[in-house]
This record gives structure tokens, sequence and C-alpha cells, in this order.
């Protein structure tokens, strides 16, 4: 486990940021995240998969037919334009799906497939003629929930009969009811309410039973209770899976925990971003009038099809967003004060190409990666809190993983010494030439 460093983005200086807006931030991140991503995430690295029986047999699939699917389950997989398995689907699904069932922890990142995975699995394993719950799927907050929900229905839209029940706030049940749906999908506390409060449904029935984003449900320690109070409750051979999208000791601990037996261990080693494609300058100014006259001459001078401009604080963001879209830009300002359901529309009309440019602050934009973003400007130099250049920040915003090698380009601006400095200091620490950029000649962009 040593090798996989991988820590949750912006992990180390999470705890310096305004505790509002952190607070709910592991699992807004993850959900916003979703929503950005229409496609999924290419992985070139390569599984690793820890079993303790290594002679069982273990293989991987290229396509969906290999897998013996329900043709109305096939056919609802191939309507949502899944041509072939993801890297991690592969590998996954044949020991998902195999019988009898098997437990297992995957790790991978965002966007590689992994809610798929687990939907195809609870879809393929219920039997629609039972009345009864048989799959349990748990999500850290209502937003996941609700788009955990989501896939399943889609994909189960050939499978006839099958009802999906959320148990998140404001699903109530009433005393004494039973539920006839298939599948649940909801948080902990709901799901606990249902299952011992209103006996709602019997977990004992249940086959499958998914853990999901276990590292975002760690970051409270009521979820974490919950669900392994959940879990215990389930009859020892229901199937039992964990996913989370990043690996680190405190995932593993509480995924051992919860998933008993020998599950099969399988991660994806994360894509490492680089400034590998990426044209990098950077432009002096006096001050911030001076630095929005500069970004007005770039927007004029050059095609940009959609750019991320990062502000040091909340103030400067709104001003400049103010002054930009006076100037007759579509601009979107996202920002940490605004609630989930703001900056989730505001992140769609950007994704849908609604507004050409984001304007955001370093929080609000924590672990959001628009690819199809090409310019990046740093309005302001990321810093933290006690003012030291903040490399980590700076590849975040501007590094890319190869996976498209798309080119990108980024726009620093410096104004005085001190953000002549940072510039210097993340020059050095990344071993790549920042160049100078003449604000009134711009031609040597292109
Ligand atoms: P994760 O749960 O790891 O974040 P998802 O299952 O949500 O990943 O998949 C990420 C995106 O890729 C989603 O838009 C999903 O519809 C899509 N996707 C998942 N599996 C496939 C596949 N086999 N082929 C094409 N697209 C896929």
């Amino acid at each position: 486990a040593q090798e996989f460093k991988d820590q949750p983005e912006g992990e180390s200086s999470e705890s310096t940021e305004d505790t509002e807006e952190t607070g709910q931030s592991k699992g807004e991140i993850s959900f916003l995240q979703k929503l950005l991503r229409t496609r999924l995430v290419q992985a070139k690295a390569d599984i690793e998969v820890l079993r303790k029986d290594p002679t069982s047999p273990l293989y991987s699939v290229k396509s969906f037919e290999a897998l013996h699917l329900k043709p109305e389950l096939l056919k609802g997989v191939y309507d949502m334009g899944f041509n072939a398995p993801s890297k991690i689907q592969e590998t996954a699904l044949p020991t998902l799906l195999a019988d009898p069932p098997c437990n297992m922890i995957a790790q991978s990142q965002s966007g590689t497939g992994k809610t798929a995975a687990f939907t195809l699995t609870m879809l393929s394993r219920v039997d629609v003629a039972l009345d009864y719950p048989q799959c349990l799927c748990l999500a850290p907050t209502y937003e996941l929930a609700l788009q955990i929900g989501e896939v399943t229905r889609e994909m189960s839209k050939h499978m006839t009969g099958l009802q999906i029940s959320l148990a998140v706030r404001a699903q109530k049940v009433a005393r004494g009811e039973q539920l006839a749906s298939h599948v649940i999908i909801g948080t902990p506390g709901t799901v606990m309410d249902w299952a011992f409060k209103f006996k709602a449904f019997d977990i004992k029935k249940v086959r499958v039973f998914v853990l999901d984003e276990a590292d975002v449900m760690i970051s409270q320690q009521g979820h974490q209770d919950q669900s392994t109070r959940l879990q215990r409750a389930l009859s020892p051979d229901c199937q039992m899976l964990l996913f989370s999208a990043t690996y680190d000791a405190d995932v593993m601990s509480f995924a051992e925990k919860v998933i008993p037996r020998d599950p099969v261990v399988i991660k994806l080693r994360r894509e490492e971003e680089s400034l590998e494609n990426i044209r990098q300058y950077y432009i002096e100014c006096s001050n911030q009038q001076d630095k929005f006259q500069a970004l007005s001459n770039i927007y004029s001078a050059i095609s940009i099809g959609q750019s991320m401009i990062f502000c040091a604080t909340r103030k400067t963001a709104s001003w400049l967003a103010e002054k930009m879209t006076g100037d007759g830009h579509a601009v979107g300002l996202l920002s940490g004060e605004l609630d989930i359901e703001m900056r989730a529309s505001i992140i769609k009309r950007f994704r849908d190409g609604k507004e050409k440019v984001l304007i955001t602050t370093n929080v609000s934009a924590r672990g959001i990666d628009v690819e199809q973003v090409t310019v990046v400007v740093n309005f302001d130099l990321p810093m933290t809190r006690d003012l030291q250049p903040d490399c980590e920040t700076y590849l975040h915003r501007i590094g890319r993983t190869g996976r498209f090698g798309k080119s990108g380009l980024a726009i620093n601006f410096v104004d005085g010494k001190r953000s002549m400095n940072t510039l210097k200091y993340i020059e050095k620490h990344f071993g790549r030439k920042i160049n100078k950029l003449d604000a009134d000649d711009l031609d040597a962009i292109e």
C-alpha cells in the first residue's frame, strides 16, 4: 500500500480553508465533479489486484456481451452509449458478477466507471419477480444518492417492473409500510431509519450491498458508524462492495472493517497531472485595473474556447465578473458562498457552453477539472494561507493528465515583487519556463 500516496485533491491545504466551505466540501466536490464529467476518464495505468486466494481464476472482459447479462440490461447499457467496459470495469465486472458472489473493495479516481460497474452488478442480481428490496446502496450525500438513482433508472429502463426507492431526507415511509421496490439507494441515516426504526424492509434479504464514495463517507464519523451498523445487520452471504476514489490508510482500515471475508481488492493508479503540453506565460501589471486591461487585450487578441480565471478573493472575483460582463463577455461566477444547487447550475451552464468564461476563487473550484477548458488565467497566483507559493494548486489549475494530449495555455498575472517571487518559485519548482508576455503585443502567444 505504500506506493499509493494518492491523497484526495487539495487535501494538504484543505484544512487551511474557511470551515464553512470545507465542512461540506468533500461530498460537494465529488458531486460537482460528477456533474462536470460527461465522459469516461481514460486510464492508462495498470490495474492492481490483490486477493487472498490467488488460485481462483481472475479474468477480464473486453466486451459487455462477454458478461452474459440479461438482454434487457445489456440493452440499457448500450442505450447509455457504453460500447466497451472501462479499464476498471474490465477487471471488476467478471468478479462482481461471478457466482458465488464475491466481496470487493475497488479504488479508482472519479470518472473511471465505478458507479456504472456497481449499478450493473445490482441490476444483474435483482429479481424483479420478488417484491422486496434486494439491493442496497449507500452514498454520503443527498445529491450523490440522487445521481446514482438516475444512473440506475437509466440503465434499468428496459427492465419492466423494476422499482427503485431513494432513501434520502424528505422521502418518508409510513409506519408499518413494507417497501415493494427492488433497489434502495440512500444516505446512511435515512436508510437506518427505514431499516431499523420503521422496519420498512428486511435488511437480511438484501443480496447486494454497495458502499459508494467511502473516502467521502469516512470524513463524517456519523456516516461511518451508521454504515457499519447497517453492514453488521446484513446476512453474511450478502455480496458486499466498497468503492472509493482515493486510497489511503484511513479508507483501507474502514474498508477492511466493513467488507469482510477476504474481499478482492482492485486499485487503479491515478494519472499524474503534468505541465507537459501547457504553454505558460506571465504578464507584468501594476495593479488590479491594469490586470483587467491586460485580460481584455488577451480576449480580443486571441480566440479562446473556454477559459477559467482564478482570483484570490471573492471580492476580486465578483469585481472582475462585473467588469467583464460590462465588456460584453458571457461570464459565470463560481463563488464559495453559493449553495450547492447554485454552484451546480453555474457549472452545468459552463459545461454546456452557455458561458465561455468561468471566474472563480480557489476554494469553490477545488477538485473541479473542466476538460474543455483550454486557457487558464491566474488573475492572482495561488498562495497558501501563510502566503507561500502554492505549487500543488498551480498544478491542479493548469496541469492536465496526458490522456487527451491536448495542449493548453496558462497566463499568470504578476503585480509587484511578492508575486514575481512566487512566479519564479513555481517556475523553478516544476523546472518549466514561464515566458514573459507583453500585454500590448500578444503575438507571441500564437
Ligand atoms: P465513477 O463512478 O468512477 O466516478 P462513472 O461510473 O460515473 O465513474 O462514469 C464516469 C462517466 O463515464 C459517466 O458519464 C458514465 O456515464 C461514463 N461511463 C461509465 N462507464 C462507461 C463505459 N463503459 N463506456 C462509456 N462511458 C462510460
